[in-house]
């Protein structure tokens, strides 16, 4: 099987290795106990940090007051509860939100990341970036366009949420007890390429002492990292979203090149395996993203038709989202009708969607955030490296 590329320290280890405090945005259920107890402290402070932190927003560990007051003044000497720094704050007059903010580690301005609320009337969504840039490179994607600079950690990752979900309960902006129902893994980045940060990350949204999302509300696109899809299949239980966007191998290695490493038969397959005895409604949501000219078609429908059929799928279609100097050009909106009617007509289920916060650049694919660093690394730089399997070693 699998491990990640980079064989990056994990926060506890890292922080250990350092003398830094442990950010405990950072530690799963699991690892935030094996953190108590080799401070000579029970589990179980664990499920009660994890409550303050994630169900009562509370960061300051002098007001943990189920916590002995040893214990009290002696975190702040050995761990931090701190969320990503915001730096701007952007409000679309559709409602949906973008954060710039600056990640824990380095809090440089110059290397920030973007996540992006999006409220409907049933749900609420946030959006969340898992790299700081991305290294695949696909042909239509801001972020792509910047490379790589690094993977974020898991703390990042879910301070992300954690700052949002905080801000929005400070606006009253909840329904029920939690204000954010949804989170996808559709901001900066590829989130395969981060495996080893996502996965606890996905455990901590999961956990009803961490965010208690539901396991179909959390939802991991992937541009099609095939051996990470069979890992994730088998270590946590989340939606997953392929960036397909070409039905053929010939188009989908241009637009997507991490194609010509795994091709379509062996994407399909990998998609397959991911549903594969799950629960009867399982499905893997396609995303196609629609370039006017060049993937749009009614033979692409057609032939993205027939790749799906018999297949547990839905497909969402997203319009292309412009930027400067990108190229391509959105259809037009009887194209994208059509186009939809074609995989309707073909038994395909089907939804557009619908862009929001345009007028903040917050749409799929436009979120850029700050890239400054020289380290910057592209798709053909970056080793894929497949081992076997270890345990977590948080
Ligand atoms: N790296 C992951 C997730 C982030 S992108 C992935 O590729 O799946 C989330 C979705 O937005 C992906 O389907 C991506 O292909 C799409 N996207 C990227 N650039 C876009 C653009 N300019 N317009 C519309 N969708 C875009
Ligand atoms: Fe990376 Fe996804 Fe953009 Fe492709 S579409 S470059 S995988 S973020």
């Amino acid at each position: 099987m699998t491990e990640a590329s980079v064989h990056e320290p994990t926060e506890p280890t890292r922080a250990a290795a350092s003398g830094a405090r442990v950010n405990l945005f950072g530690l799963d259920r699991e690892a935030m106990a094996a953190f108590f107890r080799s401070h000579g402290e029970s589990a179980f402070r664990a499920k009660q940090v994890m409550q303050w932190i994630y169900a009562r927003g509370v960061t300051d560990f002098a007001a943990m007051t189920d916590l002995s007051k040893k214990l009290r003044d002696r975190l702040p000497t050995i761990a931090e509860i701190r969320p990503p720094t915001k730096i701007r704050e952007q409000a679309s007059a559709d409602g949906t939100r973008k954060w710039l903010l600056a990640v824990t580690e380095d809090l440089d301005p110059d290397n920030a990341i973007e996540a992006v609320y999006i409220p409907e009337p049933d749900r609420a969504t946030l959006c969340i970036s898992s790299q700081i840039g991305c290294a695949l490179d696909c042909s239509f994607c801001a972020t792509g366009k910047q490379g790589l600079n690094r993977n974020l950690t898991t703390a990042e990752i879910i301070g992300q949420v954690w700052m949002s979900e905080h801000d929005l309960r400070a606006e009253g902006r909840v329904h029920g007890d939690r204000a954010l129902s949804n989170i996808v893994f559709m901001g900066m980045g590829e989130p395969l390429a981060n495996y080893r940060a996502v996965v606890p990350a996905i455990r901590i949204l999961l956990d009803d002492y961490g965010f208690g999302l539901s396991k179909r509300r959390v939802t991991v696109s992937t541009s099609g990292m095939v051996p990470f899809m069979d890992r994730l299949r088998e270590e946590v239980d989340v939606a997953l979203a392929v960036s397909l966007h070409a039905p053929t191998d010939a188009l989908r290695d241009e637009l997507v090149p991490i194609n010509r490493k795994y091709p379509l038969a062996e994407l399909m397959g990998a998609c397959d395996r991911y549903v594969a005895g799950k629960e009867r409604r399982a499905h893997v949501v396609y995303e196609y993203v629609l370039l006017a000219g060049v993937n749009d078609t009614p033979a692409h429908a057609k032939s993205l038709a027939a790749l799906l059929r018999d297949r547990p799928a839905k497909v969402n279609l997203i319009p292309f989202n412009p930027f400067e100097g990108s190229g391509y050009e959105r259809p037009a909106e009887d194209r994208i009708r059509a186009f939809q009617d074609t995989l309707h007509g073909k038994g395909v289920r089907t939804t557009v969607r619908r862009t929001r916060g345009d007028d903040i650049d917050a749409a799929c694919g436009q979120l850029v955030g700050r890239v400054a660093s020289r380290q910057k690394r592209h798709f053909r730089d970056v080793p894929i490296r497949v081992e076997s399997k270890r345990a977590n070693p948080a």
